[in-house]
């Protein structure tokens, strides 16, 4: 793993954290010295974390998150399995 590799996995880590918090302030700049084991053990740690404001991407249009109530940031469609039960159930309730 090269310096240029670390910062790779460090700006993927930080664009997907800033979707799910696009408020938090400024950017913070930050520098570090890293053993090629330590860099290694910090891309698998930041690669495997899960956020747990992260529910996901919106199935119906693709490019929205998913936000705490499985409503798409984007589009506003219930999604995943909720989602389908709730649009054919509101579509049941409009039919009749
Ligand atoms: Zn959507």
């Amino acid at each position: 793993m090269v310096p240029s590799d670390v910062q790779a996995v460090l700006e993927e880590f930080a664009a997907r954290i800033d979707a799910l918090a696009p408020a938090s302030g400024p950017p913070l700049t930050v520098a570090v010295s890293l053993s090629p084991a330590a860099a290694e053990a910090l891309a698998e740690a930041l690669r495997s974390y899960h956020d747990p404001r992260d529910h996901g991407r919106c199935g119906s249009c693709d490019t929205g998150l998913v936000d705490e109530t499985f409503t798409c940031t984007s589009c506003g469609q219930p999604a995943g399995l909720f989602g389908q039960l709730v649009r054919e159930r509101l579509a049941r309730h409009r039919a009749d």
